[in-house]
């Protein structure tokens, strides 16, 4: 049987262009599906735009943090329109980038929203095309809790293309995309409240971790509302008015604001996608309390193997829609090792151990490896040592604000390996990640201790700690 190509792909994100480019590279057809702008969402509308937003929300801090190293004080003003001009045309520069290493790769692009017909065909608009193999990288959406006037809120899809800045936003959700945007919109000038259901952000993180990022972001001003529970939102003359219960109140509170933003998770993209016709299996879709988009849930996810292989032997799926760890660099390393074993004889599993990640939140926050929680649940109390710091970082010596760094190791004493590192502080990304291959390469503290530090600077804590 002859298919139109080796390879087809549906979806040009992170994990779908990385595998479609390294296919091609070992000399396969491949074709590549995409409905919106190439790049998915880290280029279009997640980690670049954010991560641009970011910087863009810190000069309101450094203002500040100038006057005590003697600079006068800046009266600035921040054009809202400005920025989300200049991200979008950023993010369309690098969406036509993606483009042309598509083309150089010899990757056929096509544009048109993806279906399954059977195992080895796929509808894009009227066309039929057949293909041998088949890879999902369809990525994820957020979702809404199911709230009377939901439809008013917007997710972190729409905060980049806002026309006015909300100069009051609520933000429902206390994890990554959550607590990114609190932080953001807070040093670009909005009164920020963030109401979360339990009683700390980031759940999962390091516990050190969680309250370092909460202490700062109340330092910065975010309002945070805990124990809450979301109930409707209102259109009112004022704005938008947001109706939450409060653990051991017994009468409703309301806010008043210009947008509510909701962040309480992404669940995979499989609307439309005619995975049963192909007899692809989803899993861990029945909790029936969970909020759902096209009747899938944050829990579900494609069913893949070790090899990012379905229940049907010829179609693959990597990324967010197999809700393993959904992340942008593991979605490409998936991608890659997919691409690897099926189509350069090189058969690998990519691994999901000692995966690093940053929470772009203000503070920064980083982490490698198990928390303290995760380490003494496995190895038992008194088999963990906790090395930690907190102290004024020296750049705010001079400022005045209370803003505090945290680095931490976790070690497993019988073997002296750290087991993990974390940090929340300036840098913690750019910090954790040279750390993140210590840990994997299975370092010890005393290796560690070998080290010698680079004076003066926050990472050198690391490697002095006792
Ligand atoms: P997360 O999975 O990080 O967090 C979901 C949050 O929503 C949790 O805090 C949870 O609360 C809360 N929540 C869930 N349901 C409800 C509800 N019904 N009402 C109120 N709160 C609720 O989701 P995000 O949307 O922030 O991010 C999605 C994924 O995107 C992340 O898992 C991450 O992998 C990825 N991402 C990574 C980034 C990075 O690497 N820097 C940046 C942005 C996203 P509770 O804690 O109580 O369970």
């Amino acid at each position: 049987m002859t298919y139109d190509y080796d390879l087809f792909v549906i979806g040009a994100g992170s994990g779908g262009l990385a595998a479609s480019k390294r296919a091609a590279s070992y000399g396969a057809k491949v074709a590549i599906a995409e409905a919106d702008l190439v790049g998915g969402t880290c280029v279009i509308r997640g980690c670049v735009p954010k991560k641009l937003m970011v910087y863009a929300s810190k000069f309101s801090h450094l203002y500040q943090d100038a006057v005590g190293y003697g600079w006068s004080q800046v009266e600035s003003s921040f054009d809202w329109q400005h920025l989300v001009t200049v991200v979008d045309k950023e993010v369309r520069r690098l969406s036509q980038l993606h483009i042309s290493f598509l083309e150089k790769a010899g990757v056929e692009l096509i544009s048109g929203k993806a279906s399954l017909l059977d195992p080895h065909t796929i509808q894009v608009g009227e066309r039929k095309i057949t293909a041998d193999k088949i890879l999902i990288a369809v990525g994820g959406e957020a979702v809404k809790p199911n709230l009377p006037g939901m439809e008013f809120a917007i997710t972190s899809r729409e905060m980049f293309l806002l026309e006015e800045q909300p100069k009051r936003l609520a933000v429902l959700g206390a994890g990554y995309i959550a607590v990114e945007f609190a932080g953001i919109m807070r040093g670009l000038g909005s009164q920020v409240t963030q109401l979360i259901r339990g009683d700390m952000f980031l759940k999962g993180f390091d516990e050190d971790i969680r309250s370092g990022v909460s202490e700062g972001m109340k330092q910065h001003g975010i309002e945070v509302i805990a124990n809450v529970i979301g109930q409707k939102i209102e259109k009112v003359p004022e704005g938008l008015q947001l109706t939450f219960s409060e653990k051991g109140k017994d009468v409703d509170s309301t806010i008043t604001v210009d947008a509510v933003l909701v962040a309480i998770g992404r669940a995979p993209n499989l609307g439309g996608l005619g995975l049963d016709k192909a007899g692809v299996k989803v899993v861990n879709c029945e909790d029936e309390d969970l909020p759902r988009l096209h009747g899938y849930s944050v829990s579900c996810a494609i069913a893949v193997d070790e090899y990012s292989r379905t229940s049907q032997a010829n179609i693959f799926a990597v990324g967010d829609c197999t809700n393993r760890i959904n992340l942008t660099p593991v979605a490409i390393g998936e991608g890659r090792a997919f691409a690897d074993t099926e189509f350069g004889n090189n058969p690998r599993i990519f691994s999901h151990e000692t995966v690093p990640s940053a929470v772009f939140s203000q503070p920064e926050a980083a982490t490698v490896g198990l928390s303290e929680t995760e380490a003494k649940a496995k190895l038992g109390d008194d088999a963990v040592q906790i090395y930690r710091a907190r102290f004024r970082p020296m750049f705010h010596s001079l400022t005045g604000a209370e803003e505090k760094t945290m680095v931490k190791l976790v070690i497993d004493k019988q073997s002296d390996r750290v087991l993990g590192a974390h940090m929340t502080g300036e840098y913690a990304a750019e910090i954790i990640q040279g750390m993140a291959i210590a840990v994997k390469m299975g370092a010890t503290k005393k290796d560690f201790d070998a080290t010698v530090g680079i004076h003066p600077s926050t990472a050198e804590e690391f490697v002095t700690l006792r």
